[in-house]
């Protein structure tokens, strides 16, 4: 008898190489072997005659091996077939191939005389139909028939140096050995379909009698984790909600007169975003909101605004930008609006220390707003009574970055900004924890972007029209194909780059952005590009977020497929900022259809939440829930974007619980008190 919680090398029958191969899947624990679901189930109740057509859905099918070949081909590649005949094989049945390319290790177990089961979509090649790099499993003796055939069978993922049959033999005799007891029922009554409890669950998702226990099995699973999930999420909520804030907000006199200084009219959603913040910024309790926009929707604009307010009525602001860049930027936006208004502002990153005002200031105290990069979050900046935390760029920062600043006593009011549109039934998961402002308009003064998708080999076209932008007096941005500037950045690849656009430009003057020019230098670079003195700017995505430059309104991206979706569109973000129209060009060599599938969207919208729902579609929410920047589990068997009514589901039941009982003091709401502390690794405040 086994307990879900003890480790696998307890059980003296494992052997050894087994166990490291599971531990290289993360796998150490009985529990963590009983959540590695399966991935997909294959019915081998009964297998169906061998198909005659093709088909784009696969199939499973079982039958004997009468002949094995190998070909070679283009020299040293090799393919190798074999050849299945149908167990009940009748005048009609036709023999299928299975075929592999360069795959040593499976021309060295298949054998003549062997009954395999193999899962693909057949292929009609030639006259003969065939299934390529087929899944298959040997049928070795009819004593496993039981655990491996004549059943609906579990296929797991990710199992390098793990056979599925050593996998599901593993599985099934612990799960004979498990005691039921052990695995303890997470789901509330509210979520539970009939009676299954998660012993259950867990048998059945490995070995369903039938296919409807399976649905029901998993169903169970995904509401069990998504429920974990939304308990997590309504806690941080609740940890905020039950921390002393204070009210902050001034009258908005100063509000009022950045307002009428402003060379533009606000937009109906800036006015209404604005106000959402000020009644929380009005509220006693501490405000931690989420303000989401398009890029160039005025996010910036906002936040001064809810600044204002704060500091009229005596408090100081933190504003934290993602990188220096950014902060010199915000700093010199606010000092450009704000000086006529004699707010004290006061830069603080590791390259920069400066202070506006009347007076010259000598402490941190005197200032009214400090902008800066994270380095904020770390260095002791002695705030005395700080009111609210801006967060530029969510994106950037992790949740557990934002509770540092954020945890002291009283709370400040939390503003989160990100231009980072996500698809609105992820927003429930992702930021759950924060209450949502939409910008959803932009200014009008907006000149148009056009966007196109141009292959690389139309370069001398593209170059000729950019020239003509370039004697109209535009600036541009030339976007080259280093995605991260984590990579190591060949200094040498990136000076040949800049070198080859100074010929093609020539005699338009350059300049050479990216990451590991110091950041004092990459300042006086901006500068230069800001007043136009250089009129194209060579960059990495150093550039990507927040760069206002109005009269640069041309881009090129060269390797555009290599960009994600959201990425680009950030990145297209930067020009259609003045009154010019606007120019994208994506340059691509890539012929894949899905990356050119991938780069139409850009062309036809330029609505975030369009590009980012499309996104969702072609992609699914893959690095969405990272775990560094949500803090959230990764999920074991939901999917975010299929199971969405399950997680609503699971949503209304966390939240119904906290309201009930806000600090999980019931007896029966314990082990939902267990439940959380274990996914923080630590107790949460108000529930320990
Ligand atoms: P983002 O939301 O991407 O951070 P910004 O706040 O940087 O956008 O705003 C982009 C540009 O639009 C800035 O130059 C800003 O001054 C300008 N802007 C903001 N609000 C308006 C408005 N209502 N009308 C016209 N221009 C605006
Ligand atoms: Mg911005």
């Amino acid at each position: 008898m086994i307990d879900v919680s003890q480790r696998l090398e307890e059980l003296d029958w494992i052997p050894r190489p087994r166990l490291l191969a599971l531990r290289r899947l993360g796998i150490e624990k009985v529990e963590d072997l009983l959540t590695h679901f399966p991935r997909r189930h294959e019915d081998r109740t009964e297998f169906p005659h061998f198909p005659r057509e093709e088909s784009e859905i696969p199939v499973c099918l079982c039958g004997e091996v009468i002949k094995t070949s190998l070909r070679r081909f283009g020299g040293w590649k090799k393919i190798f077939e074999a050849t299945l005949q149908e167990s009940q094989a009748n005048a009609l049945s036709e023999p299928l191939v299975c075929r592999w390319f360069n795959l040593h290790y499976v021309q060295k177990m298949i054998v003549t005389g062997q009954r395999i089961v193999v899962f693909g979509k057949p292929r009609l090649r030639g006259k003969r139909i065939c299934m390529d790099h087929p899944e298959f499993e040997i049928i070795e003796n009819d004593n496993e028939m039981s655990i491996h055939f004549r059943r609906i069978t579990p296929i797991y993922p990710g199992t390098e140096g793990l056979s599925q049959r050593t996998l599901r033999s593993l599985l099934y005799r612990v799960l004979n050995d498990v005691v039921d007891q052990s695995l303890e029922t997470l789901l509330p009554r509210a979520l539970m379909n009939g009676n299954m409890t998660r012993a259950a669950a867990i048998r059945a998702i490995h070995f369903p009698e039938h296919w409807q226990e399976r649905d029901a099995a998993r169903d169970h699973l995904v509401l069990s984790e998504f429920f974990a999930m939304q308990m997590l999420i309504a806690s941080r909520r609740a940890d905020v909600s039950i921390r002393t804030g204070q009210a902050h907000c001034g009258s908005g006199a100063l509000f009022t007169r950045f307002v009428k200084s402003l060379p533009f009219e606000l937009t109906g959603a800036q006015h209404k975003v604005i106000a959402e913040i000020r009644r929380d910024l009005a509220a006693a309790h501490p405000m931690n909101r989420l303000l989401q926009g398009d890029v160039g929707s005025g996010k910036t604009v906002v936040a001064i605004a809810a600044m204002l307010l704060v500091v009229e009525a005596g408090y100081q602001v933190a504003f934290m930008a993602p990188t220096q860049i950014l902060a010199e930027q915000h700093y010199d936006v606010l000092r450009r609006w704000l000086d006529p208004l004699c707010v004290r502002i006061f830069l603080r990153t590791a390259a920069r220390q400066e202070q506006s005002g009347p007076l010259p200031l000598f402490a941190d105290e005197d200032s009214h707003i400090i902008v800066g990069t994270h380095a904020l979050l770390y260095e002791s900046v002695s705030f005395s009574n700080l009111g609210l935390v801006v967060i530029d760029e969510q994106h950037k920062f992790g949740v557990t970055q934002r509770a540092r600043l954020t945890t002291r006593e009283p709370a400040p009011d939390v503003l989160v900004m990100t231009a980072t549109p996500i698809p609105r039934t992820l927003t429930m998961t992702i930021y759950g924890d924060l209450d949502v402002s939409t910008i959803d308009e932009m200014p009008r003064n907006r000149g148009k972007i056009v966007t196109a998708v141009r292959d690389e080999a139309k370069l001398p076209e593209v170059l000729r029209f950019l020239r003509t932008q370039l004697e109209a007096g535009r600036q541009l941005y030339v976007i080259y194909p280093l995605i991260d500037e984590s990579e190591k950045l060949d200094v040498k690849a990136a000076a040949a780059e800049y070198e080859l656009w100074r010929e093609r430009l020539h005699p338009f003057r350059c300049e050479l952005l990216h990451g590991r020019i110091a950041p004092a230098e990459k300042q006086q670079i901006m500068e230069r590009f800001r007043r136009g003195e250089a009129n194209a700017l060579i960059s990495t995505t150093v550039l990507e977020v927040g760069v206002d430059v109005p009269n640069a309104s041309v881009m090129l991206i060269e390797n555009a497929e290599r960009f994600g979706l959201a990425q680009l569109h950030q990145l297209r973000g930067r020009i259609g900022r003045g009154e010019h129209k606007s120019y994208c060009i994506l340059l691509t060599s890539a012929q894949a259809n899905e990356a050119s599938a991938k780069l139409a969207v850009l062309e036809r919208t330029g609505n975030g939440f369009e590009v980012a729902e499309a996104d969702w579609e072609l992609r699914g929410p893959g690095d969405l829930l990272g775990t560094a920047q949500s803090g959230l589990p990764a999920l074991k068997i939901g999917n975010l974007k299929a199971d969405v009514e399950l997680m609503r589901r699971a949503r209304a039941a966390a939240v119904s619980i906290f309201q009930a009982d806000p600090r999980l003091e019931s007896p029966e709401n314990q082990r939902f008190r267990r439940l959380i502390v274990e996914q923080r690794g630590h107790t949460f405040s108000n529930v320990s």
